[in-house]
């Protein structure tokens, strides 16, 4: 049985019981609040392993509470699963830009939100260190100090975007990354470039990728991730 903690930040209690239940029958520890201020003060002496945290909640709303989860320290690295009641691209792009690692929609079956849990606290789990300089995720080899990539153990010549694409990507395997972010990581903030000219970029990873251009995976209406199996 997994112990991992849980806190569930959502206001309508229906949907609190709900996820506690089928979470529990897991053997998640849960913990629940009904608002981002109560989270808040949870948080000061929990430590989730995992935070589900809906939208739309009365007074600080789901978005803004993400930006300072991210943004506080003690808060910075647990993986945020955001509800949404409307399964609507825009929410889910801006709930992934201010730093959530996933995304269910509302109403959600428990079979779909305990595969999205255990998606989260797996691969949150092995997720590669940051700074690291050598990285091997399956086929992909990236030697961060010399810009350099070997895929099956054969050096690949990547441009210098589709380097910084790949190991944004690798970084966080399975997670989402909109259009946006991925502008923003490879030309750093304020650069001008189109959604379009990312998937310009990702045609020319794919290809470079050869036999495993599968693993970057298209997220309709949202974006791309990288996708091991
Ligand atoms: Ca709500």
């Amino acid at each position: 049985m997994s112990k991992e903690k849980i806190l569930v930040v959502e206001d309508e209690a229906d949907i609190r019981e709900l996820m506690r239940y089928n979470l529990e029958r897991e053997g998640y520890q849960v913990s629940e609040c009904e608002s981002a201020e109560d989270a808040r003060v949870a948080l000061e002496t929990q430590s989730p392993d995992l935070i589900l945290l809906d939208l739309m909640l009365p007074g600080t709303d789901g978005f803004a509470f993400c930006r300072k989860l991210r943004a506080w320290d003690k808060t910075a690295r647990i993986p945020v699963i955001m509800v949404t009641a409307r399964n609507e691209d825009a929410d889910i792009v801006a709930g992934l830009e201010v730093g959530a690692d996933d995304y269910i929609t509302k109403p959600f079956s428990a079979r779909i939100m305990l595969a999205r849990v255990k998606a989260v606290i797996r691969r949150c789990a092995d997720e590669p260190v940051d700074g690291k300089n050598l990285i091997v995720l399956g086929p992909v080899q990236i030697d961060r100090e010399h810009h350099a990539v070997k895929i099956d153990g054969k050096d690949v010549v990547l441009t210098l975007s589709e380097f910084k694409m790949l190991d944004l990507f690798v970084r966080r395997p399975g997670v989402v990354f909109s259009r946006y972010q991925i502008v923003d990581a490879v030309h750093g903030e304020d650069y001008p470039v189109t959604d379009r000219s990312v998937d310009v970029q990702i045609v020319g990873l794919r290809r470079k990728l050869g036999d495993h251009s599968a693993m970057i995976e298209t997220v309709r209406g949202v974006g791309y991730k990288l996708n091991l199996e």
